[in-house]
């Protein structure tokens, strides 16, 4: 089985490279946003019919190559898809509400440095020299330099596929190259499992003890939070750009935390013959109740992307991921199991009443994670019964206690 997944790396092209990539995809969205209306009038969504009416306009109006006008009709149709499932799905609200008549009544357009896609004719990878040559509309640009690490060149090198879309965001320029990778052959047999508690304070907290983003971000974020709030205050057209810009850069940074926690956590998974042990996430934020400065401190994070970066890491490296259920694992003791509200004494401490072990309360709580995971795993691995149907929900929401036979099938997906 192949997982697919995208690596992106950042461009550092000279300012005239840049200017010609920037040129290039505004005329890639300008032609996209014209072809748009012309679907939009014909009521034609579909790639070829499409292209009768688009392409040659398309091809000599701006400039575009075959390939790349071809790319601007299929990202066309594949953007009113994408609309039209939206639509199915009620994410844009019921037929004649606001939402749904704005999607509707107008022809989608796209903005100016709105991503474009490139197939190995219009750009082409010289991996070891870290440069790509791409196709503009002001002819091709040679030696473009690109930063990666060792691990995405070697991603690259070996199973980058496909299509990869070139996009800017403030004023850094990115290619989203897609990757085919095999994923291992899942350990069904692992040693034990590797707990992790998620949290407020520190992100996450490990069974072995280990806490990955703690205190330092808080105060990162915090600041920023400051910023942030400078800005919105001003509330004039300057201040509500970057404080847009300041939001995306968050994010990327968010991102790219979560993406270091959740590589950690499967590699020492897969060095030590490991499952890992998450807690399950419906409901995090409902149990996260919290005095208001810790609440403001990672309010928002998400814990979500978190998991599916472990999901997908550990599918990859053939590591099992069992969720179990969190009830009280931050009230109860890993070394006795005596279960009492005071035994958290503090945000960060632990302290039994029954036998007096005292430790870090996140790191408490991942044991209990890591011991729940073991349990389920030991009776499901010796379980008969029979697995039930999937995605079965029933009304317990968050509280649902997962069976056995839970534990059995709950390999990543
Ligand atoms: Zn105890």
């Amino acid at each position: 089985m192949l997982v697919k997944l995208v690596v992106q790396v950042k461009l550092l092209p000279t300012p005239d490279q840049a200017a010609a990539l920037e040129a290039t995809l505004h005329a890639c969205n300008e032609a996209a946003s014209w072809v748009s209306e012309v679907a939009f009038e014909r009521g034609e969504f579909k790639n070829f019919p499409l292209r009768k009416h688009a392409y040659d306009h398309v091809k000599s109006r701006w400039c575009l190559g075959a390939q790349a006008a071809q790319h601007v009709i299929k990202k066309t149709c594949d953007a009113y898809t994408t609309l039209k499932a939206n639509l199915k799905a009620g994410n844009l609200g019921k037929p004649g509400s606001k939402r749904y008549r704005r999607a509707t009544e107008k022809p989608i357009m796209f903005r100016p440095r709105g991503a474009q896609p490139y197939d190995d004719r219009m750009l082409s990878w010289q991996i070891p020299e870290r440069a790509v040559s791409i196709w503009t509309t002001g002819g091709r640009v040679k030696n473009v330099a690109f930063t990666a690490s060792v691990e995405q060149l070697a991603t690259l090198a070996l199973y980058r596929k496909g299509e990869s879309d070139l996009l800017e965001r403030d004023g850094m320029w990115f290619l989203n190259a897609t990757c085919e990778v095999p994923e291992s052959e899942l350990n069904t047999d692992p040693v034990d499992f590797l707990g992790i508690d998620l949290g407020i304070v520190n992100i996450a907290t490990t069974s072995d003890g280990e806490i990955l983003a703690g205190r330092e971000l808080n105060r990162v974020r915090t600041r920023e939070r400051g910023l942030r709030a400078k800005l919105q205050r001003k509330n004039t057209p300057s201040a509500k750009r970057r404080l847009k810009k300041r939001r995306r850069k968050e994010a990327r940074r968010a991102r790219d935390i979560n993406h270091k926690i959740a590589k950690h956590v499967v590699a020492e998974a897969e060095r030590t013959g490991r499952g890992i042990a998450l807690e399950d996430l419906t409901g995090i934020r409902e149990r996260v109740r919290l005095r208001k400065p810790q609440r403001a401190t990672h309010s928002g994070w998400s814990f979500a992307q978190l998991g599916s970066f472990i999901a997908y890491k550990a599918r990859r490296a053939g590591v099992l991921v069992l969720h179990v259920d969190p009830a009280y694992t931050s009230r109860t003791c890993a070394e006795c199991g005596h279960v009492d509200k005071a035994n958290r004494v503090s945000q960060a401490w632990f302290a039994c009443r029954n036998c007096g072990f005292v430790d870090h309360a996140d790191r408490n709580s991942s044991r209990n994670i890591r011991a729940r995971a073991w349990e389920l795993w030991r009776r499901g691995a010796q379980s008969i019964a029979p697995a039930p149907p999937p995605h079965q929900r029933g009304g317990a929401g968050r509280k649902r206690s997962i069976t056995a036979s839970d534990a059995r099938c709950a390999s990543p997906e």
